[in-house]
């Protein structure tokens, strides 16, 4: 997960803690995306896979998801817009795409360090859209938690 320096990305993740309450994060916090289940639950309403894609899809923010290696598994239009890329241009291809080579070895180092890690890197890249053109992306990078708190992928 790209965006300018006027835009921002979103992130969310979810995790199981050691106390068995799924959706509670290391620091004790329940997931909002848990808290929203929980909540509709609670009214008797559910919400249903289709409207977080559709949040996801609508959303005015660049998202993409990637596996543990950085390759793209999917990524929104608002990605697209910002990017110039089509999603079936960048499916199955590593994020690296879009670096512009002007960012030093030691950032990339200190987001894989950090995201590998469990926590969120937050921080400026010079990206390049597919027609070559420079950009500043302010990332919000995050790794999402599988029921046993590891990690299988990442949301920018
Ligand atoms: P490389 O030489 O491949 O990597 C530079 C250094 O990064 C390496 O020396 C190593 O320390 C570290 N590194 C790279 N890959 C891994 C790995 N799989 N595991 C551990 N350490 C690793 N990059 C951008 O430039 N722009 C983006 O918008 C962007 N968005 C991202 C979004 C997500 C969700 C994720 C997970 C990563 C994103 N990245 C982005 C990082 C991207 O995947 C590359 O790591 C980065 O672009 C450097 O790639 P490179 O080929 O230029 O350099």
């Amino acid at each position: 997960m790209p965006k300018t320096s006027s835009e921002s990305q979103a992130a969310s993740k979810s995790v199981d803690s050691s106390d068995g309450q799924p959706g509670t994060q290391p620091s004790g916090k329940r997931a909002a995306v848990v808290e929203a289940f929980e909540l509709a639950a609670a009214n008797g309403k559910t919400l249903s896979p289709r409207l977080f894609y559709e949040t996801v899809q609508q959303s005015p923010l660049a998202i993409s998801i990637t596996d543990n290696k950085a390759d793209i598994l999917h990524v929104n239009p608002a990605f697209e817009t910002l990017t110039g890329y089509a999603s079936e241009d960048v499916l199955g291809k590593n994020e690296s795409i879009l670096s512009h080579n002007q960012t030093p070895a030691e950032v990339y180092q200190t987001l894989w360090s950090t995201i590998q890690g469990g926590q969120t890197w937050r921080g400026t890249l010079v990206n390049r859209r597919k027609n070559g053109e420079a950009y500043l992306a302010e990332l919000n990078i995050s790794p999402v938690f599988d029921s046993q708190g590891g990690i299988n992928y990442f949301l920018g």
